[in-house]
């Protein structure tokens, strides 16, 4: 599919217009036997392998379209063309072949990040922003951050159940010790030491 003529500055040649789609001619090729340049998907859309030229009525064969001459392409990339953005503001009138260079960068594309100027500061692309609501975003966010603040606080109370059973089990543990301790002190010497023989 071919660019719309009105978006370029001045005349286009006639032989730059695709006659499928009457559109000043995208990714050209031409047919080698009357030599008509097409748009290479106007040309190669649906599933026929032959089409006929609407110029002249001969028969184009798909696999047999070739790369426009040189002349052609150099009058092709000086044309000079408005953005793609235009009707979103963008000013910028460029040469077609340096079109997809400035599209990638250009500020007023959809793609574009911005932040938000109206407080809630979120970073969005440009295209999103017409139906951006800072309070919609804000109220997620809150309850994002609800849903958080209740994970931590059952994390939390799980953490304070398992340190007091601990804190329970070293109080076992330390009776457990000090009993031994205060044993130690009777069996030893009821085990190694036999009861004395009373000799009268
Ligand atoms: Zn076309
Ligand atoms: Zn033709
Ligand atoms: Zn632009
Ligand atoms: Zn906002």
């Amino acid at each position: 599919m071919g660019y719309d003529r009105a978006r370029f500055l001045g005349d286009v040649d006639e032989d730059l217009i695709c006659p499928i789609c009457c559109g000043v001619l995208e990714e050209p090729v031409q047919a080698p036997n009357c030599e008509h340049a097409f748009c290479n998907t106007c040309v190669s859309q649906g599933s026929s392998w032959q089409q006929t030229c609407p110029v002249d009525g001969s028969v184009v064969t798909v696999p047999h379209l070739r790369p426009i001459p040189r002349i052609m392409r150099n009058m092709l990339s000086k044309l000079q063309i408005t953005c793609d953005n235009a009707v979103a503001g963008c000013n910028a009138i460029l040469r077609l072949d340096n079109l997809m260079a400035h599209l990638l960068n250009c500020e007023h594309s959809p793609k574009c990040p911005v932040a938000c100027k109206h407080g809630c500061g979120l970073e969005m692309s440009n295209g999103e922003l017409p139906n951006h609501n800072c309070i919609e975003h804000l109220h997620s966010m809150v309850q994002q951050q609800e849903t958080h603040i209740t994970e931590l606080e059952k994390t939390s109370a799980e953490q304070k159940f398992q340190l007091e059973e601990q804190q329970r089990d070293i109080q076992l543990l330390k009776a457990y010790v000090h009993a031994l301790h205060n044993d130690k002190h009777h069996w030893p010497m009821s085990l190694t030491t036999p009861p004395p023989i009373a000799y009268n």
